[in-house]
């Protein structure tokens, strides 16, 4: 039979220091049953999807088992919430089982809602089964789109119950990654001047992921803080080009709170995030940030903020201010460049020009102003021809951009200008659709969708999970039959709010 203990498990976190985490064991749901198993997660750590139905699965995936030959942990870390000093913080309902080690590298299989532990604060260590979908539909759609994320395994739910505003029903999420280490990791130890367990982390996350921080650029001569310097650089590349991506698929994160952000530069912790319908630019996802800290225009922003306080802790290990402000600095050009290749492909511009900044931002603008539907309106950019006349004779009866907008006027005339654009490149209409269709999604996760999606499983119909994780793992590919999975959301989802509870 199938079984885990086919898993090479290793356990080089809990290795480098006991300072990192406290040894928790799960409490485990009652009478759970499987939601879902993901089979790509599963083949990255060479499970067969025969697994997925064994006893086992469910037992050490609902928490009542340890992964053979893990060790169960909750880790610790602080951060800064909405940008105030939140103290310690660390894994309140979250528990490492382990990591698989692979040819590839480690995947660390963590639970997320198996009870309470001693960082749980005033939680109660569980996690809904609301959230627990939206945080399993989120990653894989992460993945469908090309965007650096965690994995989710599998999805276990159970009728225990679970108070929040109301009363729901219990639910476990297996989340993968190489490394949950997140920036907070670090402004722990540093918020406490404990330098040796700083040094023992920053060099365990260099070692594990970063090797290539260990060198020297060739010619340089090394200094002491070069390494975490290096590492510094790298985590601020990362961090750069995630934004850009998030920001060219209308994503937002919702609680970019510095615990929240990975030391992999992987988008993490998916909780009351959205993807845009209606483009708003100060588009809020979380109900419960009612400043809008988070909003979509800050997230490059907060991006960098949260960067220099991972900076300041770094700083004990550098001791060197100019050349750490010099590797912020880095920041924004590597957002820029991204974001404008992106942007470019996006628009299928054969390469970014400077001057192509005016033409998005009237886009951008135009999109705001009307609210037109964000995936929507990148989708059907690739109908529009150089020459209008074919276009017009090739969307009759088609559904097209300036639909989208109220003043069709307004989206005709930003139109002109990118058909002019087009006219400068030297790429026939029907190749740059084909590249377009390929970088715009038709099929994104609404929030209507993971609604619909928590609505059945609820009555334990995965049904449409199912038809969730099919569309969005290709959400390039139009898919006949499913046309009600990319039209903008029906009138009883314009009320959906989603919050910190989960
Ligand atoms: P989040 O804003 O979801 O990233 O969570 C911030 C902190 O609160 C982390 O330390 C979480 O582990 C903790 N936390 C969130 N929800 C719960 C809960 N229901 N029980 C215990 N801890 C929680
Ligand atoms: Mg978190
Ligand atoms: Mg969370």
């Amino acid at each position: 039979a199938p079984t885990l203990d086919a898993l090479k498990v290793v356990n080089s976190f809990a290795d480098a220091s006991p300072d990192f985490y406290t040894r928790v064991t799960a409490q485990p749901l009652t009478d759970p049953w499987l939601v879902h198993a993901n089979a790509d997660a599963a083949a990255l750590i060479g499970l067969s999807p025969d697994v997925f139905t064994t006893p086992e699965f469910l037992r050490v995936f609902s928490g009542a088992a340890p992964l053979p030959g893990g060790v169960s942990l909750a880790a610790v870390y602080s951060g800064h919430q909405f940008g105030v000093w939140a103290g310690q913080l660390g894994d309140g309902r979250a528990l490492l089982l382990g990591e698989v080690d692979t040819p590839a590298g480690p995947w660390e299989l963590q639970l997320k809602g198996s009870g309470r532990t001693p960082y749980s604060r005033m939680g109660d260590g569980k996690a809904v089964l609301r959230s627990s979908v939206r945080e399993y539909l989120a990653s894989e759609a992460m993945v469908g789109l090309g965007i650096p994320t965690t994995r989710a395994l599998a999805l276990v739910a159970s009728d225990d119950p679970v108070r929040r505003e109301t009363m729901e029903t219990a639910a476990v999420v297996t989340r993968m990654s190489p490394s949950f280490v997140r920036f907070g990791s670090f402004e722990h130890w540093a918020s406490r001047q404990q330098i040796e367990p700083l040094r023992v982390l920053a060099d365990y996350v260099i070692d594990h992921f970063y090797p290539e921080c260990r060198t020297a650029p060739e010619g340089a001569a090394d200094v002491a803080g070069g390494p975490y310097l290096r590492l510094l650089a790298e985590v601020t590349r990362r961090t750069a080009a995630l934004m850009a991506q998030w920001q060219v698929v209308g994503f937002c994160h919702g609680v970019m709170n510095t615990d929240n952000m990975s030391i992999l530069g992987l988008t993490l912790d998916y909780g009351p995030y959205g993807f845009m319908d209606a483009f708003d630019a100060h588009h809020i996802c979380n109900h419960t940030d009612s400043a809008g800290r988070y909003a979509w225009d800050a997230q490059p922003a907060v991006g960098h903020w949260n960067l220099y306080k991972l900076a300041g802790a770094l700083f004990p290990l550098i001791e060197d201010e100019d050349a750490i402000r010099a590797s912020l600095d880095g920041y924004e050009a590597t957002f820029l460049d991204t974001f404008h290749g992106l942007m470019a492909r996006k628009l299928g511009l054969a390469a970014w020009r400077e001057s192509d900044a005016d033409l998005v931002n009237a886009l951008w603008a135009v999109m705001h102003r009307n609210g037109a539907d964000f995936t929507l309106s990148f989708r059907r950019l690739a109908q529009v021809h150089k020459d209008p006349a074919t276009e017009a004779a090739a969307s009759a009866g088609r559904e097209t951009f300036v639909d989208l907008f109220a003043d069709r006027p307004a989206a005709e005339a930003w139109l002109d200008t990118y058909r002019a654009r087009l006219r400068e490149d030297d790429l026939d209409d029907a190749a740059r659709a084909d590249a377009m269709n390929r970088i715009n999604p038709l099929y994104v996760l609404r929030n209507h969708l993971a609604e619909t999606a928590i609505r059945a499983a609820t009555q334990r119909d995965t049904s449409e999970i199912e038809t969730l994780v099919m569309l969005l793992k290709d959400p390039y590919t139009e898919r006949p039959g499913f046309d009600a999975y990319c039209r903008i959301p029906p009138d009883w989802a314009s009320h959906l709010e989603v919050s910190c509870s989960s």
